[in-house]
């Protein structure tokens, strides 16, 4: 500026600062100027879209896209970079009933004002054999002429950010960006699978999408099978209106709404009230702190959304907002409640590496939660083991004949979880199961009445079991005082963290008390585990809630009884008898949440009679 600082003259800014502050609105980031490129050319009816990334120096130095859309004419190529210059609306009131992605015509003429843009465009079909050729620095038509080019249009944008240094410096690291772009492409992907799609990063291959009228594929592409296959198909004409796509079986989350991608009229927005209705909609079918995985599109008419709340048109405002949350909510839970939400076994299990640490050995372990051990070691059940009593049965049982004192520690267990109040409710949402038998003290084997196979994990199915009794239990009334206290010993450290927990642990009825130096006194248990073991499971209680800070966002009381749960539940490598078993289907299917323990593995897998059909060539 020319003015000298104390003149306060008003003023009106020239249009390339103008340009500037507005370009601050529309393009934060490199990201932004990716998905304004993309969005015009879905616009541009495009058929395939190849989007080039390039870094320099761990920053993105370059940024292009190029479609063979509908392309421009030599004077809209110039007439684009003009601020508020669009050929999508013409009034205000087009705005109610818009079906393109951009109509505020901001995007070239921010991006052009904070960047070196090149643009090259030839119209489709037309008779021409040169294209145009505009460039634009920093807001100023530097070049313009003829050039030889395909139809469509690319636009090559480089020196991003170069007059607005604060803005440059305050980029994230390059994975971040890199982040954000594919998380912005996820989302266009998914609400136009009839356009291909091609993310390249330093000319190596990220996404690619091929064009198709099936979502499925696209998720596909995108996600991996892993997801498809654990996705139920969602459709609904509600008078309000209609919802497409598909939503995960509960066995399928995470622990943030990230892959919750919602599409409102083929605009892919952030809507917290519509992820919260999806959330809503699997009620307790999802353990406390996880999300579903969830790609809607809502069709509804464009006089209820409001899509200028903001330049980057993320967010969108909407009439009926309730009411459009209430249909979606329903949708949800009406399809969860209409579908068979036990995982299907022919398919390998879904990816559970995000909870999953590095080493997976056969005794699975969650968020740093270790399964207690067995009483014997599963793995050294040798196969003699197993073959004596099988050879032995006769028809279908499998049942070993269980130690006595096993049996009767089992007992207890299934007697803590049991109580008149463990009615099935009519609404199940398992069906009734009856068990066929047992493998390595691990998985029951049962059959549903339409001929699956159904298999359980007896450690899982019990944890659940557990969770959900204590959960339900006001603890504080149920302590049971121990004849002799336990002592325990910890680190400085330790014993730093136990005692900011002492309140806690006292609501879930573990009542501690500090004997000073770092030592403690254990005066009572939780009732409901109180017989179930020695002394030593309060230890390793303690021990498991020291060491599981990777569960740190839930809260105090979640992880005590996850770990309170774990610990209490019958083990793997536990042998049941007949009746045993058939107690812990009986009682899975009376918890509200069957599908998952409550770390979110499944408890449960299915063979469906069609499948083990066609495995053995019945079909
Ligand atoms: P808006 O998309 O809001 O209209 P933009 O600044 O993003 O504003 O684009 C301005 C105009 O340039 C668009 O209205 C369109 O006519 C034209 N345009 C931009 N990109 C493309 C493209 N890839 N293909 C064809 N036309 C385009
Ligand atoms: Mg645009």
């Amino acid at each position: 500026m020319t003015q000298e600082s104390n003149d306060r003259t008003i003023r009106v800014l020239d249009p390339a600062t103008v340009n500037q502050i507005a370009a601050g609105e529309v393009v934060e980031r490199p990201a932004s100027v990716v998905k304004e490129l993309v969005e015009n050319a879905i616009d541009a009816s495009a058929g395939t879209i190849r989007i080039d990334i390039t870094s320099v120096q761990g920053g993105i130095a370059a940024i292009r896209v190029t479609d063979d859309g509908c392309g421009m004419s030599p004077a809209d190529a110039e007439l684009a970079f003009a601020p508020h210059a669009t050929s999508k609306i013409t009034k205000l009131d087009d705005l109610y009933s818009i079906h393109t992605l951009g109509f505020r015509g901001e995007a070239l003429a921010s991006i052009a004002a904070v960047a070196r843009v090149t643009l090259v465009t030839k119209p489709r079909g037309s008779s021409m054999t040169a294209g145009t050729r505009v460039v634009v620095v920093g807001g100023v038509v530097n070049t313009k002429g003829a050039t030889g080019a395909p139809e469509g249009t690319n636009v090559f944008v480089e020196e991003l950010f170069f007059n607005t240094p604060a803005r440059k410096k305050f980029q994230k690291s390059l994975n971040t960006e890199l982040a954000r772009i594919h998380g912005i492409l996820e989302g266009l992907c998914l609400a136009y699978p009839r356009i291909s799609f091609r993310l390249f990063y330093n000319n190596r291959e990220q996404l690619v999408t091929e064009r198709t009228s099936q979502l499925l594929d696209t998720i596909t592409r995108v996600f991996g099978n892993d997801y498809a296959r654990e996705l139920l198909p969602v459709s609904a004409d509600l008078p309000l209106l209609s919802i497409s796509g598909y939503i995960s079986r509960p066995v399928l989350s995470r622990k943030s709404h990230d892959h919750i991608l919602v599409s409102i009229n083929g605009r892919y927005v952030t809507s917290p009230s519509i992820i919260a209705a999806i959330r809503e909609g699997y009620g307790p079918l999802l353990p406390r702190g996880r999300f579903p995985v969830a790609f809607l599109s809502l069709s509804l008419d464009t006089r209820l959304v409001d899509i200028n709340v903001h330049p980057t048109k993320k967010e969108v405002r909407l009439t009926k907002e309730k009411e459009i949350g209430e249909a979606v909510r329903d949708t949800v839970f009406v399809t969860l409640h209409h579908s068979n939400l036990i995982p299907d076994g022919t398919i390998p299990s879904p990816d559970q590496s995000e909870h999953k640490p590095a080493n997976v050995s056969s005794t699975y372990t969650v968020q740093g939660v270790a399964e207690p051990s067995a009483p014997y070691d599963i793995r050294n059940m040798g196969s003699e083991k197993i073959a004596a009593p099988v050879s032995s049965v006769t028809s279908h049982t499998l049942f070993n004949e269980p130690t006595h004192t096993g049996t009767v520690s089992t007992d207890h267990r299934l007697r803590q979880t049991e109580s008149t109040g463990d009615v099935i409710p009519v609404t199940a949402m398992v069906p009734p199961m009856e068990v066929i038998g047992q493998v390595g003290g691990v998985y029951i084997l049962a059959a549903a009445p339409d001929g699956e196979l159904i298999i359980i994990d007896q450690h899982a199915a019990h944890e659940r079991i557990f969770y959900e009794k204590v959960s339900r239990t006001l603890a504080v009334k149920h302590a049971q005082e121990l004849l002799i206290p336990v002592v325990i010993h910890r680190t400085p450290r330790d014993a730093m963290l136990l005692r900011e927990l002492i309140p806690a642990l006292a609501q879930e009825g573990v009542i501690i008390e500090e004997f000073g130096s770092d030592t403690f006194l254990i005066r009572a248990v939780p009732a409901i585990m109180g017989k179930c073991e020695g002394p030593e499971i309060i230890d390793d209680l303690i021990s498991d809630l020291l060491s599981c800070d990777l569960e740190r966002p839930l809260s105090d009381r979640e992880r005590i009884i996850r770990i309170i749960a774990c610990r209490s539940a019958i083990k793997a490598g536990t042998v049941c008898t007949y009746e045993q078993s058939q107690r812990i289907v009986n009682q899975l299917r009376a918890t509200h949440t069957p599908f998952t323990c409550p770390h979110g593995r499944p408890t449960m897998i299915r063979f469906t009679r069609a499948k083990l059909d066609e495995m053995f060539g019945r079909t």
